[in-house]
């Protein structure tokens, strides 16, 4: 397994793809050692940013920080990879006040061990502003059903399965009561 580290990056986002109800999440990552795109489950991103808010919260920012040490040699060629990942870690490192994202690649094969992991470091500022974009990006999907909590697709049906999958429940104007009663 080899470790692929962008270093300090220079740019980082949070975004979605796709039609609500069949969106797809990634975070970009670009440094000048190159660039990393990891896709991920909605659930993942959800869980970057909630972790994000959480170290933020925790951990004091460092009054003095020391300047961040990459302990990995970067690379004679230009990094240059995306995948989709089972598997993301958080750590944060309270000398520099650097936060570090790795990343699980399992390849194409779906081998047992990781074939290599993306790492890419960001300072609090950049973590600030990834928290943030994360939870948004999640959050702008479908309004959840009142009944079940299960999403809603616009403009589709929704069988709501608190009244046996077999009723379908709305339109909803989330917020508004109906004109006539
Ligand atoms: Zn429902």
């Amino acid at each position: 397994m080899s470790v692929v580290n962008l270093g300090l990056i220079e740019y980082i986002d949070a975004e979605s793809r796709g039609r609500p109800g069949q969106r797809t999440f990634n975070i970009t990552a670009r440094s000048g050692r190159g660039q990393a795109i990891v896709w991920m489950e909605k659930e993942q991103l959800f869980q970057v940013g909630a972790s994000l808010k959480q170290f933020l919260t925790t951990r004091e920012s460092t009054a003095d920080p020391v300047p961040f040490e990459l302990d990995a040699e970067a690379s004679d060629y230009l990094i240059e990879v995306e995948f989709k990942t089972p598997q993301m870690t958080l750590r944060h490192d309270p000398a520099s006040d650097v936060f570090t994202l790795s990343a699980e690649d399992y390849g194409d094969e779906g081998s047992e061990e990781p074939e290599q992991v993306v790492e890419f470091s960001f300072p609090r500022s950049e973590a600030e502003r990834l928290a943030d974009t994360s939870l948004q990006v999640v959050a702008s999907g479908r309004p959840p059903c009142p009944l079940c909590t299960g999403p809603i697709t616009p403009g589709e049906e929704h069988f709501c399965v608190k009244v046996n999958g077999h009723t379908e429940v709305g339109p909803f104007n989330l917020g508004r009561q109906p004109a006539d009663g």
